[in-house]
C-alpha cells in the first residue's frame, strides 16, 4: 500500500490538529521509511517477482523488524513517547501511536500472506486485496481521498504556498502511484530500497506544508 498511508496522515489532522503533517506522514509510513535502511543493511529481504500479485512485482521474502505486528506496535509506543516528552500533546502522541499501528492492518488487507505476527514466527498474514487491481485502486483512493478530505476541513492556507504545495504534493503522490502501478518491475532490491528513501522529501515537504496552513478554528482543541 502506497497511497493509503499517506491519506492516514492527511486524516489523523483531523484528530490531532496541533501535530505537524509531517510527523503524522512520518508516523503513518514510519515503517516503510525504515524498511529501505533495513534492505540496504541486508537485514530485510525483498525479490522481484513480476507477475506475483496483480498490482505489485514485489517478493516481501523477510521483514521482521519492519513489518511484523509486535515489532511494528514496538515502534509505535517508541514513536509515540518521544512525540510525548517533545511535544507534551498526549493528543497528538497518541494519534501518531495510532496512525503507525494503522499501517499493519492496511498492508494486511492488500499484502499476500507475508506479514509476520512477530520476528521468528512463521504464521504469516495478508488477505491478498493485492490480486485484484479494481479492488486495490478503490480501497487506496478511497482512503486517500477521504483523508484529504478530512485534511480539507480541518486546515486552511495561511497563504499562497499552503494551498500550492499542498496540491503539488498530492499530484505528485498521485502521479508516483500511477507509475508504480503501470511502470516496469524495478531493476534491483536495491533499486527498491532507493526509491524507498526519496519519501523522507515527501516527510519535509508535508513539513513544509503544515508550516504555510492553519488549523481550522473551531476545531481547535
Ligand atoms: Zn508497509
Amino acid at each position: 500500500m502506497f497511497i493509503g498511508h499517506y491519506g492516514v496522515g492527511f486524516g489523523a489532522k483531523t484528530a490531532a490538529p496541533r501535530t505537524s503533517l509531517g510527523t503524522l506522514f512520518l508516523a503513518a509510513q514510519f515503517v516503510d521509511l525504515l524498511w529501505p535502511t533495513l534492505l540496504l543493511l541486508g537485514y530485510e529481504h525483498v525479490a522481484i517477482v513480476p507477475g506475483i500479485t496483480r498490482v505489485t512485482p514485489l517478493d516481501f521474502e523477510d521483514y521482521p523488524i519492519s513489518h511484523s505486528l509486535l515489532a511494528v506496535v514496538v515502534w509505535a509506543a517508541l514513536f509515540a513517547g518521544v512525540y510525548f516528552l517533545a511535544r507534551r500533546y498526549r493528543t497528538g502522541a497518541v494519534v501518531c501511536g495510532l496512525a503507525l499501528v494503522s499501517h499493519w492492518f492496511f498492508d494486511l488487507l492488500v499484502h499476500r500472506p507475508d506479514l509476520p505476527l512477530a520476528p521468528g514466527s512463521s504464521a504469516r498474514l495478508g488477505l491478498g486485496l493485492w490480486n485484484s487491481l479494481p479492488a486495490t485502486l478503490a480501497l487506496e483512493l478511497a482512503i486517500f481521498g477521504l483523508g484529504l478530505f478530512f485534511y480539507l476541513r480541518t486546515t486552511r492556507a495561511a497563504d499562497r504556498t499552503g494551498s500550492v504545495a499542498l496540491w503539488l504534493l498530492v499530484g505528485f503522490l498521485l502521479l508516483v502511484y500511477a507509475g508504480n502501478i503501470l511502470g516496469p518491475p524495478p531493476p534491483s532490491a536495491t533499486a527498491i530500497a532507493w526509491a524507498g528513501q526519496s519519501q523522507w522529501l515527501l516527510i519535509l515537504w508535508a513539513y513544509w506544508i503544515d508550516r504555510h496552513r492553519v488549523a481550522v478554528p473551531d476545531l481547535e482543541v
